[in-house]
């Protein structure tokens, strides 16, 4: 596909509000209507998600901990990180993903007869770029993908400025370049096909994160055939 400019956020934005969001629903979903690479992206995204609320839970309880979930497509984190306790801001670009994420967390986090029980998700609609305030945590999963190294490095910077204890990021990374060009075709079908996906080296990001004083503290890495993913936990250095 051809590289778009500076539309790449508004192609994005109507993708995730139209077929995207048709799609990933899907594969983000529990339902059997799925084919075969979309199983194994949904099998690989759940444990991204499984590696992430580990890396969490590892330095203490969440309860009372305030997350912000950037790019929070349908909930995936955000409602997992709740049931857990921890205040979160869940925002993403797209208002079909936010109000099927706010759907999915109200079906999902019930309060107990006592009225105790997770605190409801505050859901907006929001390109990460508008996002302000502080939080203890700040995750971003699988958005990178979306940015083109020229503008990984000031998405991470600000998602860093977030950010008082740590953050977190996964992406696509380019040690798989050739695996992965390969089923992008499969990533991203038809017409959608102009939502270009952007691979990025680890030192890439860790050059970004140095850059703002952050360092990377924790690696984990998701491979299944048809999903990569890199996740790195950064701490103020
Ligand atoms: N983080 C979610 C997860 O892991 O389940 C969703 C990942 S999905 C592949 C990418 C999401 O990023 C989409 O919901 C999309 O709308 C959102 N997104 C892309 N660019 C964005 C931006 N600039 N600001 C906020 N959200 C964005």
């Amino acid at each position: 596909a051809e590289e778009v400019g500076g539309g790449d956020k508004e192609v994005v934005r109507e993708y995730f509000n139209n077929s995207g969001f048709q799609r990933w629903k899907k594969i983000y979903g529990e339902t059997d209507d799925v084919n075969k690479v979309q199983r194994d992206i949904r099998l690989g995204h759940s444990k991204t998600v499984e590696n992430v609320m580990a890396m969490l839970t590892d330095e203490g309880p969440l309860k009372g901990v305030t997350v912000c979930d950037a790019g929070c497509g349908t909930g995936s984190l955000a409602i997992p990180l709740a049931k857990e306790g921890a205040i979160v801001l869940a925002t993403d670009i797209s208002a079909a993903m936010v109000a099927e994420a706010k759907k999915q967390a109200e079906e999902q986090l019930s309060a107990d007869s006592e009225g105790a029980g997770p605190v409801m998700p505050k859901f907006e609609v929001k390109d990460l770029e508008s996002l302000n305030g502080k939080y203890d945590t700040v995750v971003c999963l699988d958005v990178l993908i979306h940015y083109p190294q020229s503008k990984a490095d000031g998405m991470i910077a600000h998602l860093a400025s977030l950010a008082e204890k740590r953050l977190i990021l996964s992406f696509a990374p380019k040690t798989f370049y050739y695996d992965l060009l390969k089923r992008v075709g499969e990533l991203f079908p038809g017409p959608s096909k102009a939502t270009r996906a952007y691979l990025h080296a680890e030192a890439d990001v860790e050059r970004a994160l140095q850059k703002v004083g952050w360092k990377i503290r924790k690696r984990g890495l998701t491979t299944t055939q048809f999903y990569f993913a890199r996740l790195v936990e950064a701490v103020p250095a």
